[in-house]
Order: structure tokens, then C-alpha cells, then sequence
């Protein structure tokens, strides 16, 4: 960390914040210049945030040089992580694709999609049973009833399952039923629902919030791994821009980004991102190009009845398709990934 100082800063000024730092276990260094007086602080200067040196009359400016994520970065680990939900290996070899609908709505809905999206490959179930809404006029989902139905399907195709919890009360009922935790764009920075998803025992797909930067992004999976949970995936789905052409601005270069600066793997959801059916797959095929370690599909067996999202979810044949062309595509970027 650089800490410039005003110049009018006196030598009193100086030593205490330079005794400040040393007190914290990093050391100090001083470099007195005509001009300016800048202070540094070598060591894991992460440990300084709680000083607030900024706040000093006398500071100008504090300028840190390591990212403020620890944990999340790949300072921390070098190697990707692979996160396990049951068999299936998120950040391996091969991209995973996670299918289902938007939310559940019946017993039907839900087990007709989930033969069909089990039949196309798909490698996990998706399917909101607590829903967040941006009317409260809209469907909420089925709550618990939803997630004895998500155990149904799970029984019935094997599939493990993938459900949003939207209040951190409900994480350890959502727990016992899910096979992975979702916490929605909506919740990235629910930072009372993070701590107690950190303390879950089951892994979490950790959306980003639909106008979070890429540090606030990896500041969120930050909270999630201090309470001890490493089993976090990142997913790219979409951002607020000026355009409305698509429903969100899909960011596809956040995924190299994002594997650039952390162990994390990162998944895209294309569905939420365009709101389009019809671009669902192009982008789909553009993520794999761009390295994502997987994709989530929201799929209905009947989109035209859809309680929610019917615009973007895929019929089965439309869901069959996406999966054979990413199969296709895969191999040919396997060399580039290894
Ligand atoms: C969802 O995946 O069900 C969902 C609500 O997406 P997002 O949180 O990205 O809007
Ligand atoms: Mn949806």
C-alpha cells in the first residue's frame, strides 16, 4: 500500500501513522520527497482497511496494490478449483450444463422438464421454488412445496438439484433439499444471506448482481469462503447497460477476466442475459468459446404456459439442439484449455 501525505504533514504526522502500520505487523517505509511525502506499507496490507487512513486530514490518498479480495484470488491458489455436486465436477475437464425451468409450477412442469432436460445431457436440475420478483404482484413460486417436488425429480432422473434461497432463515430448510444453493443477481450483495450460505455445507452458484463489478463480484465469494464454504461457482448473467435491445448486456469478457484473477470457476447463463430464446444458443456456444466451465439453460417443457421468463426458456427440442452443438464445439477448444 502507498500512502501520499499532504505536504503540509508534520513530522509527528509521519511517525504516527508510520507507528500505525508497524503495529499491524507490516513494515513501514518512508520516502520523503520535495513535493510530496509517501509512506509504504509492505506486507498483507489487506489488515490496514480497519485503520482508515484515508479519513487522516493530512493523508491525500491511499493507493492499495493487492486486489481486496484474499481468499477468492489466485495469490491465494494458484490451481483452479473444481467444485463437486455429487458426481458432477464444475471447473474440470469438460463444461457442465445446468437445465431446468425458471420456476417450478407443478409436478407435472416440473418432472416432464426434467426427463427431457436428463434425455438431452444435461448434468444438473435446475428450478426456482422461492422466487424473486420485481413485482409483488407476479408468482412467487411454490416454496416448500417446490422443493419436495425438486426431490421428486431428483428421485426420478438423478439429476442433483440446483435451487435459489432468497432469505438467509430459509438456507438450511433450502439445504436439506437442494444439492446446490443459488443465490440470485438480486441477493449478490445480501451479505447477511452470503454469511449464512458460507456456513452451509452445500455448494453455492453465486450469480452476479446485475450491476456489480468484477471486484464486487469476487468481494461477495469472498464472504462465502471466510465462513469456510470453498465450494463456490460464479455465474456471468447478464448486466444493465443502455441497451435494450436484450433484456441484459451479456459480459462475456468477465469469464477470462474472472480466470484470470481467481481459482473460482465461472459458469454463464445465457437465458437470463439476452431474454431471447432465439439467442440462447449462439451465446451459449460463444461462452464455451470464451472458457466458461458451464452454462445454465432455463428450459420448459411448455414455454407458452410459463408462470415466468416464457420468452427465454427453451422448448426440449430447442434444449436437445443447444446440447449436441455444445458438444460439438468443446473438443475443438480442448487444446486451448488444457
Ligand atoms: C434465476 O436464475 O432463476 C434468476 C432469477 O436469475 P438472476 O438472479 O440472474 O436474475
Ligand atoms: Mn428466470
Amino acid at each position: 500500500m502507498i500512502i501520499v501525505l499532504k505536504p503540509e504533514a508534520t513530522k509527528a504526522e509521519v511517525d504516527a501513522i508510520l507507528a500505525r502500520i508497524a503495529s499491524q505487523g507490516l513494515k513501514p517505509l518512508h520516502l520523503p520527497g520535495t513535493e510530496k511525502i509517501v509512506l509504504g506499507a509492505i506486507g498483507d496490507e489487506r489488515v490496514l482497511v480497519k485503520l482508515g487512513l484515508e479519513a487522516l486530514p493530512y493523508v491525500e490518498r491511499v493507493v492499495p496494490i493487492l486486489e481486496p479480495y484474499k481468499l477468492a484470488g489466485r495469490q491465494y491458489r494458484a490451481e483452479n478449483t473444481v467444485v463437486r455436486v455429487g458426481s458432477v465436477a464444475i471447473g474440470g475437464e469438460r463444461p457442465i450444463v445446468i437445465a431446468g425451468p425458471c420456476a417450478i409450477e407443478s409436478r407435472e412442469q416440473l418432472l416432464a422438464t426434467a426427463r427431457a432436460v436428463k434425455a438431452a445431457g444435461a448434468d444438473l436440475l435446475r428450478g426456482g421454488a422461492y422466487k424473486p420478483r420485481t413485482s409483488p404482484y407476479s408468482f412467487q413460486g411454490l416454496e416448500e412445496e417446490g422443493l419436495k417436488l425438486l426431490e421428486e425429480a431428483r428421485a426420478e432422473t438423478g439429476l442433483g438439484v440446483v435451487t435459489e434461497v432468497v432469505d438467509p432463515h430459509d438456507v438450511d430448510k433450502v439445504s436439506r433439499s437442494a444439492d446446490m444453493l443459488q443465490i440470485g443477481a438480486r441477493n449478490m450483495q445480501n451479505f447477511a444471506l452470503l454469511k449464512e450460505a458460507g456456513r452451509a455445507r452445500k455448494p453455492v452458484l453465486l450469480k452476479r448482481g446485475m450491476s456489480a463489478t468484477l471486484e464486487e463480484l469476487l468481494m461477495s465469494a469472498e464472504y462465502l469462503l471466510v465462513e469456510g464454504n470453498t465450494d463456490v461457482v460464479l455465474c456471468e448473467r447478464g448486466i444493465k447497460t443502455f441497451s435494450s435491445a436484450t433484456r441484459n448486456t451479456l459480459d462475456l469478457s468477465i469469464v477470462p477476466l474472472v480466470k484470470s484473477k481467481s481459482h473460482l470457476p465461472i459458469i454463464v447463463d445465457p437465458s437470463h442475459a439476452t431474454g431471447i430464446r432465439a439467442l440462447v444458443l449462439p451465446m451459449s456456444l460463444a461462452a464455451i468459446a470464451a472458457g466458461a466451465d458451464g452454462l445454465i439453460i432455463e428450459v420448459h417443457a411448455t414455454p407458452e404456459t410459463a408462470q415466468c421468463d416464457g420468452m427465454q426458456q427453451l422448448t426440449p427440442p430447442q434444449f436437445k439442439e443447444l446440447m449436441a452443438e455444445v458438444r460439438r464445439l468443446y473438443p475443438v477448444l480442448s487444446v486451448r484449455r488444457s
